[in-house]
């Protein structure tokens, strides 16, 4: 196998793809098995090249000195007769040097050549789903003008006339903006295109504390899952209260778990009836789409209608109360076994089925992230499945059996205010995620992540088993809430539901259908991904506006708990947490998809998820 020719940090010079123009590009990595280069332009913006179409500096300064070819270094030598052409450019005459009109008989064929560069620059600002890893509008040479990187001097005017497109088509409302129109029709001409090839590289980025930090989350989450379990059956679950060990045995038992295996596939037979819409899912990186199935409110709706009859035949749920832990212990063995057995099928998967960002090639790591994106046993995909239905919708039916069992425990006739609010809340939360199932297969969690520990041991135990904490919590802390304070702490979550949901419907009908009428009073900064940045509305209030409702929610959720314990307030806190963690990954791969329009979209909304915050 030939060896690589340019070591990682390397400074090269690197064809733009689709076009003939180099730019100066930095060696990031190198995939041995795809033979493609990752590197870096000046712009921020990374993409994969073959060895082909990368050169040596040296090569390129020496070729500049020749005459007689139409490569880029011939051009090179010409920077000032292509300016001559630039739409800015004082008049010709003005300019021409004498020993500059010797070659004007050059000048058709370079205009040839301009003209299709032109062309090939306009072609990478076409809308493209798929390569998202490309030129993002607005290189840093041309607002520099940086000669240093020698680029060819084409590309100044294309350049130029990009950014003026930029300008005309970000600082408008679209409302009456005919000229939109025209640029994007514009756009549709120039199709033809050669596609970036596209293969997943490997992971080379570690996210949550690399190998150590993961081997650690994989005892760490169990840990806090159990711990949290126990404070919370203790009388006083003071934090320095630290509970006693329960016995090894008493964790475990074959009903429960075999309770929970029927749980399992009880709805992953909702999930394969065949109601509900077939949707495709955002394009691989071999441009494939996925199918989904849309039934997850189906399922809810099925799973609500078997716990009625259940009920109706006197079966006693809070059973699950009863043996909480035995459940999540069940949960947790088989989100273990799950993932093993996801770890190990994904050795077998092709390089274009690995996950972004879980194909380090370390071990724990790919266990922990996730190493193949897209698992699925025919149609059936496990970790869309996984998403939504045993967790979440087992969620609700936890806070339903801890409702059930406050009313038992303590003869109620019916639930205390404190419980009903918790319910109500997270039935909400629940319900809305179901209702809106499809605007999970634009998340990171389905475009991005694996499927492998972090996500199932997510899923299937701590969604369900730390999320209903609260509930949990008040059946052995019974809170008394005020008719003002319930009322004030539903006007709370009402706010942070309507900033959550209409923050994502805004997002997601932008990203479904950017000429929506609905929407054509939002702003947006384009990128050459094809996608807009919205800059008015939620996305223009913060970065992340849908976090900052979540979040809200999340305290609206504790408050009914009382002040007593920081124990039900967990919720907000990890989440907040996570939320911020969540944030600073998102950024950095909008960074890498939009790179300077990510940064202009940053200066005019600077604030990351709290308002004059954060
Ligand atoms: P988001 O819905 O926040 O989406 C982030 C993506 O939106 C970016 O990658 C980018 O993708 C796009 N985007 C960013 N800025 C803009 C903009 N200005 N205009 C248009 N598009 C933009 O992703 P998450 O998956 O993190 O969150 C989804 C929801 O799930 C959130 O409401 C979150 O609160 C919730 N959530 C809940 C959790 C829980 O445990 N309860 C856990 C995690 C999330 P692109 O440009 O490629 O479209």
């Amino acid at each position: 196998m030939p060896s690589r020719k340019f070591a990682d940090g390397e400074v090269v010079m690197g064809r733009w793809p689709g076009s003939v123009l180099y730019y100066e590009v930095q060696v990031t990595s190198y995939d041995d098995v795809a033979h493609l280069y990752t590197v870096k332009y000046k712009d921020g913006t990374e993409l994969a090249l073959k060895e082909s179409d990368i050169r040596s500096q040296s090569s390129f300064k020496h070729r500049k000195s020749q005459s007689s070819s139409s490569s880029p270094s011939r051009r090179s030598s010409s920077r000032s007769r292509s300016r001559s052409r630039s739409p800015g450019r004082p008049a010709k005459g003005r300019r021409r040097s004498a020993s500059q009109s010797r070659e004007h008989k050059d000048d058709k064929k370079k205009t040839i050549q301009e003209t299709s560069l032109a062309l090939a620059v306009l072609v990478l600002f076409k809308p493209s789903e798929n390569n998202t890893k490309r030129y993002n509008g607005e290189p840093e040479s041309t607002e520099k003008n940086d000669t240093s990187c020698i680029i060819l001097e084409q590309k100044l005017k294309p350049d130029l006339e990009i950014k003026r497109v930029l300008e005309q088509y970000s600082l408008r409302s679209r409302k009456d903006d005919k000229k939109t129109e025209e640029i994007f029709s514009e756009k549709k001409t120039f199709v033809a295109v050669k596609p970036i090839e596209k293969v997943p590289s490997k992971t080379k980025e570690l996210e949550f504390g690399g190998r150590i930090g993961t081997f650690m989350l994989i005892f760490l989450l169990p840990a806090t899952v159990f711990y949290l379990l126990l404070m919370c059956k203790q009388d006083d679950p003071s934090l320095l209260n630290f509970p006693p060990l329960p016995a090894l045995e008493s964790l475990w038992e074959w009903r429960v778990f075999g309770i929970f295996l029927l749980w399992f596939f009880l709805q992953a037979v909702f999930y394969l009836l065949p109601i509900g819409k077939v949707v495709e899912g955002l394009p691989l990186s071999n441009g494939r789409k996925l199918q989904y199935r849309i039934n997850g409110f189906y399922a809810f709706i099925l799973t609500a209608a078997a716990i009625g009859v259940l009920l109706y035949f006197q079966f006693e749920l809070h059973y699950l109360y009863d043996h909480f832990m035995q459940f999540a212990v069940s949960a947790a063995a088989f989100s273990l076994a799950l993932s093993i057995y996801l770890y190990v099928r994904s050795l077998k998967a092709p390089e274009e089925e690995l996950a972004p960002g879980g194909n380090s090639g370390y071990f724990i790591y790919d266990f922990f992230t996730g190493h193949e994106l897209n698992p699925r046993i025919g149609s059936f995909d496990l970790k869309y499945f996984c998403e939504l239905r045993p967790g979440l919708i087992g969620w609700v039916i936890i806070n339903l059996a801890m409702l059930l069992a406050e009313m038992k425990i303590h003869n109620l006739s019916m639930p205390s205010l404190a419980m009903i609010l918790v319910n109500s809340f997270q039935l909400l939360y629940v319900v809305d995620a179901l209702w809106n199932e499809e605007a999970v297969l634009t998340t990171m969690d389905i475009t991005h992540d694996g499927f492998g520990f972090m996500l199932a041991f997510g899923d299937l135990v701590w969604v369900p088993f730390v999320y209903s904490l609260q509930a949990f919590y008040l059946v052995g802390h019974p809170t008394t809430v005020t008719w003002p304070a319930a009322a004030a702490i539903t006007v709370l979550n009402c706010v942070g539901y309507y900033i959550f949901r209409s923050a994502n419907s805004q997002k997601n009908n932008f990203r479904r259908n950017p000429a929506d009428p609905k929407l054509a009073n939002l702003k947006f900064i384009p990128t050459a991904t094809g996608k807009g940045l919205l800059v008015t509305g939620w996305w223009g209030f913060v970065r992340h506006p849908n976090y900052l409702g979540d979040i809200i929610m999340a305290l609206a959720w504790s408050l009914p708990c009382g002040f007593n314990h920081i124990l039900p307030y967990f919720y907000v806190i990890y989440f907040i947490c996570l939320l911020v963690h969540r944030e600073a990954r998102d950024e950095h791969h909008c960074k890498q998809k939009y790179g300077l329009a990510w940064e202009r979209y940053c200066q005019r909304v600077p604030y990351r998820i709290f308002p004059y915050i954060y």
